[in-house]
């Protein structure tokens, strides 16, 4: 029989920030459906949000408000306000690396909707893969892939194990303690932006066995995606461009955002969306991300893997403006 005492569904950072918090005596084994760096974790660009310090966090918490339109859960965003000034030091101390200034002093990026930079980022526009790297290798515990969770054993209201398809053959995992870090549903749409392990198999699973979701009807829109490509996963264009002062605008190169709101290209992601799409069913035209105005040394380092992601495909920036969706 095989027993851990806590078994991870999701090696994405939810996974393994879990797996390294477990002290390396428990027997904990974290899995994954496909390879490891198959997971959205891997995919985020610009950056992760964090409180500056202890006084910024009422801004930060009223700000996070603003930007969800206050649907949010007041008492969660609280709790990720309050714990991110100790999540980013702990990850910080043992040895991520954000990117910083020739002095050593973090860099913050601007998010959209909030009042100052928050937004710690690493290897420019590859925050996601870098902080992925780091996490794999500092989970000292048991990682397997290839294993794609297909039930979930339940008995008096307690998960006490999974059935799984571990590369391709049927088997029973028993555990104390199950955690789901299985991510979200993005890749059940045509098209969408997520790693195509991101399928809701688990939130299935939970339908299935009348246990209760929440929110579902809570789905971002990401603006700024090209999506001229033929694949089903498109090309995300992060919001740190804008943060750092790209624009979108019409084919004449105006800056449509502000006929919609007052904060233009750094109005909240709802809005943003909204408005492309808006202008596009309107007009008939495309919208564009335009970055003319940045230096283009500065833009090759700051985002140096857009720059190669859409060179291949034919685009120069920042002297080229794309069409989003
Ligand atoms: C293109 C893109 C850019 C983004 N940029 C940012 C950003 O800049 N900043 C930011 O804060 N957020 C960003 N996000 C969102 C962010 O990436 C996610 O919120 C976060 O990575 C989710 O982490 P996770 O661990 O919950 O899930 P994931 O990283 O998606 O991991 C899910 C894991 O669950 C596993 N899994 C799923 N189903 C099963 C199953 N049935 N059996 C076994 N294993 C299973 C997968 O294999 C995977 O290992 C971005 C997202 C995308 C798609």
């Amino acid at each position: 029989m095989i027993k851990y005492d806590v078994l991870i569904i999701g090696a994405g950072i939810a996974g393994l920030y879990s797996a390294m918090n477990l002290p390396e005596n428990k027997k904990v084994l974290v899995v994954c459906k496909d390879i490891p760096w198959e997971c959205n974790t891997f995919y985020a660009q610009g950056g992760m949000v964090t409180a500056l310090d202890e006084n910024d966090i009422p801004l930060h918490i009223e700000d996070t408000m603003i930007a969800g339109a206050y649907h949010n859960k007041k008492e969660a965003v609280e709790i990720l306000s309050q714990t991110s000034l100790d999540t980013t030091s702990d990850i910080i101390s043992r040895g991520m690396e954000f990117d910083t200034d020739e002095n050593g002093n973090i860099l913050y990026t601007k998010e959209a909707a909030h009042s100052t930079g928050r937004i710690v980022h690493a290897g420019g526009d590859a925050t996601g893969r870098y902080m992925h790297y780091f996490m794999m290798v500092q989970n000292k515990h048991k990682l397997q892939r290839n294993t794609l969770v297909y039930d979930l054993l339940i008995e008096d209201g307690r998960c006490y194990g999974v059935k799984a398809l571990v590369n391709y053959q049927h088997q029973t995992i028993y555990a104390d303690d199950v955690i789901i870090a299985s991510g979200g549903v993005g890749s059940l749409y045509e098209y969408n932006t997520n790693s195509r392990t991101v399928s809701a198999d688990i939130h299935g699973i939970c339908v299935e066995k009348g246990i209760e979701l929440r929110d579902m009807e809570m789905m971002q829109f990401h603006p700024t995606v090209f999506v001229k490509t033929p694949f089903a996963r498109k090309l995300l264009l992060t919001e740190a461009l804008r943060g750092e002062g790209a624009w979108i605008v019409d084919k004449n190169g105006r800056r449509f955002l502000f006929d919609y709101d007052d904060r233009g290209e750094l109005a909240s992601r709802d809005i943003v969306s909204r408005a492309i799409f808006n202008h596009k069913r309107e007009t008939g035209e495309d919208a564009y991300l335009d970055f003319s105005m940045f230096e283009q040394k500065w833009f090759h380092n700051r985002f140096p893997n857009i720059t190669r992601t859409f060179e291949a495909i034919g685009y120069s920036f920042p002297k080229d403006r794309v069409p989003i969706s």
